[in-house]
């Protein structure tokens, strides 16, 4: 894309409303626009970022044997009033009417949807296990919206649901997302901690949120400094082995939101490991056993005949609040810094000089190269506005091109973290640029 003829507004001033920096930056780099108090429009450079979160996100579930599918965003009342949570749910949930005055409402979740689908066609002990997931928006009239995306009120999900005969089968498909999900955030370059949690309104017994570590997070967490160091993406583990190690890992060390906070535990720790900090929720698991299959009559034959109520979990990550969440881990004072394998473009070429030929050809050859993961800056701009539109969309590289280097045949190569330039040969920036990407 050039940015002659891109729609990718960046604002220079700080908008007055946004409290947190990822909010700020958004705006600022021109990824979302507010069109009601908590829904926003993603602009080019914002859906690209969401589609990528979306794409690992996708990839993780698949590879642990999740299967994806597409549910609507409007469901029927009568399926919550199944289930018992119509009335429960109260006023986050936005309900509406046909024309037909038949009540509707906006998806908060689907436990009860996957329910009566997965129902209509599972009939023995051998339709088990499975696991369920789509990528879709969901509405929760929230209070108070705010921080942008993070709490939003209409805002993207990848929820997954999974059945089992057993409750031992329950807990493996519950490990096989655990480890899912510690994979799906370190490919992000996040370090997302799972802590034992409480489950809510969705109910069950087993329960974990996975924690982003962020000065703006809105829970208060505690935990082992080991848990830190954890590499989720060492070995990939084989989803269908005895998976309990890995559980066993987090539940050894200690670590836990405010609601969960024990003392005792907490002191038993040497005070030199103890980590306090704020975090930000960016996934939650649950384990629920038969509260939805017996609520709704979803039964299958068990290998004796017998009918049996499939045991049930779910499993969220909040896609677009991972945006922020990212944006909160990873900026500086001159904007976003997006890890490699969630930014919108790899690159922006920046040619210092349009219109003279060989800066336009070597700064065009390396864009052409590098096309469509890259954008080019062949604006009539001043050098400085170039440097810090690209410092502020955050692009990992920048390949900056001017007349001085297109003569001698080099650019200046520029790594957005940590800000080292190096002068280079086209193609070294070319490779350089796409090994990073696809590391
Ligand atoms: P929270 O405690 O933050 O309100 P929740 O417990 O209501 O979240 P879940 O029902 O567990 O959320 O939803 C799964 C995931 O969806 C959450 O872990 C979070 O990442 C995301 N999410 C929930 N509510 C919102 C929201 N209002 N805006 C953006 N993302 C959200
Ligand atoms: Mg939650």
């Amino acid at each position: 894309m050039r940015l002659s003829r891109a729609f990718l507004p960046t604002l220079k001033e700080t908008p007055a409303e946004a409290q947190i920096v990822s909010h700020r930056l958004m705006l600022r780099a021109g990824l979302i626009r507010q069109t009601a108090a908590g829904i926003y429009a993603w602009l080019p450079a914002g859906q690209r970022v969401l589609q990528k979160v979306a794409q690992i996100v996708r990839e993780e579930q698949d590879r642990a044997g999740a299967q994806e599918i597409l549910m609507p965003t409007i469901q029927p009342a009568e399926l919550w009033q199944r289930s018992g949570r119509y009335d429960d749910y109260g006023k986050e949930m936005l309900r509406i009417r046909d024309r037909h005055d038949r009540e509707m409402l906006y998806g908060p979740t689907n436990e009860e949807m996957i329910t009566d689908i997965f129902g209509a066609y599972a009939k023995s002990y051998r339709d088990l296990p499975r696991n369920l997931y789509h990528i879709q928006w969901k509405f929760r009239d929230e209070v108070r919206p705010r921080f942008g995306v993070m709490r939003g009120r209409e805002f993207l999900m990848k929820d997954a649901y999974s059945f089992d005969l057993t409750k031992e089968g329950a807990i493996h498909s519950y490990r096989q997302m655990f480890v899912a999900y510690l994979r799906t955030f370190a490919r992000m370059g996040l370090k997302a901690i799972p802590m034992q949690a409480d489950t809510g309104p969705i109910g069950g017994n087993l329960s974990h949120e996975f924690i982003i570590l962020a000065e703006t997070g809105e829970s208060q967490v505690f935990l082992h400094r080991a848990l830190l160091d954890y590499d989720a993406l060492r070995e990939a583990p084989d989803y269908d082995s005895d998976l309990s190690h890995i559980t066993e890992f987090w539940t050894r060390h200690y670590a836990a939101t405010d609601e969960k906070h024990d003392e005792a535990a907490w002191n038993a720790i040497p005070e030199a490991d103890r980590v306090s900090a704020r975090g930000i929720e960016v996934g939650h698991i649950f384990y629920f056993g038969t509260k939805y299959s017996a609520a709704m009559g979803l039964t299958v034959a068990g290998p004796d005949g017998a009918p049996v109520h499939p045991e049930m979990g779910s499993y969220g990550i909040g896609v677009s609040r991972l945006v922020g969440a990212l944006i909160e881990a990873n900026h500086d004072a001159n904007g976003i810094i997006w890890p490699d394998p969630v930014a919108p473009w790899a690159a922006a070429v920046i040619n210092l000089k349009p219109g003279d030929a060989a800066t336009d050809a070597l700064a065009g050859q390396v864009y052409a190269a590098l096309a469509p993961d890259a954008l080019l800056d062949d604006r009539d701009a001043r050098a400085g506005e170039k440097f810090a539109d690209a410092d502020l969309m955050g692009h990992p590289w920048q390949v900056i091109v001017g007349p001085r280097g297109a003569a001698a045949g080099r650019v200046e190569l520029k790594r957005r973290r940590g800000g080292e330039r190096a002068e280079v040969s086209p193609e070294d920036a070319i490779a350089r640029i796409r090994e990073s990407r696809s590391a």
